[in-house]
Parts: C-alpha cells; sequence; structure tokens
C-alpha cells in the first residue's frame, strides 16, 4: 500500500468517526441497525489475524537469519515493553494516589458483575500457563494468541538452524506472507465503512445521551484519572522515549500510526488491530518488515501499556471506593500483578477487565468492587486499546533503530513515487 493510499484510508476513517458522531445526533439508538456494518469488518480482521501472525512471526524469525540475533533482538524487545509498562504502572499508581477518584464514592448495592464471575478462581499462575496451549490446532482456532507465537518462535528459530534443507520452507513461508499483506491492503479499504458502524452502534448502545451524560458524571472523576494517565503515557513518556532511542519526530510517527491508532479505539482490540498496525509500521513508518513482523505480533499480544495503568488505577479507585488503606507491600502487589496481568490479557475487548479479579484477590479487595467500574469499561477500553497499540509501535521504532543492517536485514526498498 503507497502512502497515499494509506492518507486516502486516514481520511476516510476520520469522516466515518465524524459521520458516526452526526447520526448518533439525529438518528440516537436507532444507529444500533448499522452493527452489522462493524462487525462484518471486525470478522474480516479476525479472519486474517491468526494465519497474520503465524506468518509474519515465522517470516521475522527466519530473516533474521541466525538464532543469536534473534535472541538478542528478542532480549532487547522484552527488555524494552517491560521498561514501559514498568512505567505506566507507576504511573497510574501516582496519579490514582494523588487524585483519590475512589473517596467518597457509594459502594450500595454493588455487585460482581456476572461476567466476570466465572473468572473468580482465576490467578497469576494462569498467566504462566497461558505462554503454551496443550493443543496448537485449538489454539489456532480460538485465536490463543501467545501459545501461537511460541510455537512460530521456536518453529522459526528451528528452521533457521537447518541450512539448506529448511530453505524451500522458509520461501513458501514467505510467498505466503508476502500474499496475507496484500489481502491486508484490501481488506484496510472497508476500514471506513467498518469503523462507522462499530462507533455508531456502539455508542447507541449505550443509550441516550442523556443516561450516558449521567453515567459518565457519576465516575467522572475516575475516568477522568484513567485519561490523564492514558494522555500523559501516550504523549508525553512515549514520544519522549521515541526521541530519546530513534532521534526522530514522534508526531510524524503519530501520524504514521494513526490509522491502526483509531482502528483500535474503535474496535478496542489490538489482536484484531494488528493487521493495520504492521501495514502502518512497514509501509508508512518504514519500519523493516522482519523487526516489525517479529516485534509487533508480540507487542500486541504482551505489551499492554494502556492496560496496565488501567489495572492499578482501577485497582486503586476500589480500594478507596471500599476505605482499604493499602499499605505499601500492597501497592507493589499492585504494581507486580497490574504489570503481570496485562501481559497474559488478551487483545480483545475487555480483555482488562476480566483480568482485573486476579489484581483485586492479590491484595485482598472485593471482586464486587469491578462492579463499580463496569459502566464505563467499554469507553475507557478505546483509549486503553489506542495507548496498548500506540506503545507497540513506539518499540518496534526504538527495537528497528537500534539494531543494525546486520542484525535485520536490509532497509525496505522505497515506496514507488
Ligand atoms: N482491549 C484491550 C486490547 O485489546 C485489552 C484490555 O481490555 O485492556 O488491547
Amino acid at each position: 500500500m503507497t502512502r497515499q493510499h494509506s492518507n486516502l484510508i486516514l481520511i476516510g476513517i476520520i469522516t466515518a468517526i465524524v459521520l458516526a458522531a452526526v447520526s448518533l445526533a439525529i438518528f440516537g439508538q436507532k444507529m444500533i441497525a448499522v452493527k452489522f456494518l462493524g462487525d462484518f469488518f471486525l470478522q474480516a480482521l479476525r479472519m486474517i489475524v491468526v494465519p497474520l501472525v503465524v506468518l509474519s512471526v515465522t517470516v521475522g524469525i527466519t530473516r533474521m537469519g541466525d538464532i543469536r540475533k534473534v535472541g538478542k533482538v528478542g532480549m532487547r524487545t522484552l527488555g524494552y515493553y517491560a521498561m514501559t509498562t514498568a512505567l505506566s504502572v507507576c504511573l497510574g499508581i501516582i496519579l490514582v494516589s494523588l487524585i483519590a477518584p475512589g473517596v467518597g464514592i457509594s459502594i450500595e448495592g454493588v455487585e460482581t458483575p456476572a461476567k466476570v464471575v466465572d473468572k473468580l478462581d482465576k490467578g497469576w499462575t494462569d498467566i504462566a500457563l497461558s505462554f503454551v496451549n496443550p493443543n496448537i490446532i485449538n489454539a489456532l482456532a480460538e485465536g490463543d494468541m501467545l501459545p501461537i507465537i511460541v510455537f512460530c518462535l521456536i518453529f522459526g528459530g528451528i528452521l533457521t538452524t537447518m541450512g539448506a534443507a529448511g530453505k524451500p520452507l522458509i520461501n513458501i513461508i514467505e510467498i505466503l506472507n508476502t500474499a496475507i499483506m496484500k489481502f491486508v491492503h484490501l481488506i484496510m479499504w472497508i476500514a471506513p465503512i467498518g469503523i462507522f458502524g462499530l462507533v455508531a452502534s456502539r455508542f447507541a448502545e449505550a443509550g441516550t445521551a442523556e443516561e450516558l451524560r449521567q453515567t459518565l458524571m457519576g465516575l467522572a472523576k475516575y475516568m477522568g484519572t484513567v485519561l490523564l494517565g492514558l494522555g500523559i503515557h501516550g504523549f508525553l513518556i512515549l514520544p519522549l522515549l521515541f526521541w530519546l532511542f530513534t532521534k526522530n519526530n514522534p508526531f510524524k510517527h503519530l501520524l504514521h500510526m494513526s490509522p491502526a491508532l483509531l482502528t483500535a479505539w474503535s474496535t478496542a482490540s489490538s489482536s484484531a488491530t494488528l493487521p493495520l498496525t504492521l501495514d502502518c509500521a512497514q509501509n508508512n513508518a518504514r519500519i523493516r518488515p522482519r523487526v516489525a513482523g517479529f516485534v509487533l505480533p508480540i507487542g500486541a499480544t504482551i505489551n499492554m501499556d494502556g492496560t496496565a495503568l488501567y489495572e492499578a488505577v482501577a485497582a486503586i479507585f476500589i480500594a478507596q471506593a471500599f476505605g482499604y488503606e493499602l499499605a505499601f507491600t500492597q501497592l507493589l502487589l499492585i504494581f507486580i500483578t497490574a504489570t503481570l496481568v496485562s501481559i497474559g490479557a488478551a487483545g480483545i475487548p475487555e480483555a482488562g477487565l476480566f483480568m482485573m479479579v486476579i489484581v483485586l484477590a492479590a491484595v485482598g479487595l472485593p471482586p464486587e468492587g469491578i462492579g463499580l467500574i463496569l459502566a464505563v469499561d467499554w469507553l475507557l477500553d478505546r483509549f486503553r486499546t489506542a495507548v496498548n497499540v500506540w506503545g507497540d509501535s513506539v518499540g518496534a521504532a526504538v527495537i528497528d533503530n537500534s539494531v543494525g543492517p546486520d542484525d535485520a536485514g536490509e532497509v525496505p526498498e522505497p515506496l514507488p513515487a
């Protein structure tokens, strides 16, 4: 996809969001009727995301050529992602402690939401177990990304050690990967229509404008804290890191990634957004495909800065509402579990809400607290997902910049004029 095409799609997406707002103002809840447009787009993305992850991770590994180089780039990727996640959790803890949005919130009649009840027995060991799946076919069928990535990392790594014998299969995987990226380009053309359907129908489902306003007002301070944290992390910390590591303009990178970021906001799923993230990173931001193909699928699955920040803010908000004084060791536990659950959370809508039970259980907070934040979670989810994807793309640029041509192959060919 050329940059002109990408710009056209970006304009289309922005127009779609404006049109969704206008039609909501005119038609209100009738806009639920356009939900199928959003579902069509989402399902098209989900249709290609598993083959895309399998191919791009395997190609990323095999193109690095040597398993030691993979190790070096891999360690840098994990180290960078761990650092930014830790920074965002710290920021969340500081903000929620200073603003104290939970103090004075009524907890009367609060109940554990039905949708998290069956998650109550989950613990942090489940996060460790989520890296493997006893049945890889099942993992592929269910889009269970972590085991798929682990499998492809190892499989691709083994192929690189097989010399000439592995070459025919590597060539086939390369061809398939090129074809699936062309498939991504086709799906990107329907992004504006899909995003119109997703945004208009979801806001229509939230009730009348007055109902939505009342829900938001009740939790304004909590939402404000999460959004402030996401804003500082997304517009200050990540751009600063981008500039420090690459010496390039972070806001230009933001513009390059904006079709993916707006899709993340509209779908609330970093996994469904991955096709666009990869495309924007490779074609607009000119990140080498072998780095992007390796770093971004891993990022979409384990690097969730926005989710990590939200977990910490929400858990401490719940503690404040229930009148619990958190000791330093409990804050430390929240720091650790918020980081871990952001790694274990799937890149799907509201995954962070389900993982909240683990953070709350770790510090002995009541799961009913989730009932306090449920009403606005679908909205906050969009913003944290956009930050998750933005964090992945900054990571890909940083890693791309930090590895020489020997580690990551040639610079991509210039775009056709
Ligand atoms: N929806 C988020 C994502 O896909 C995960 C979350 O719920 O925080 O990145």
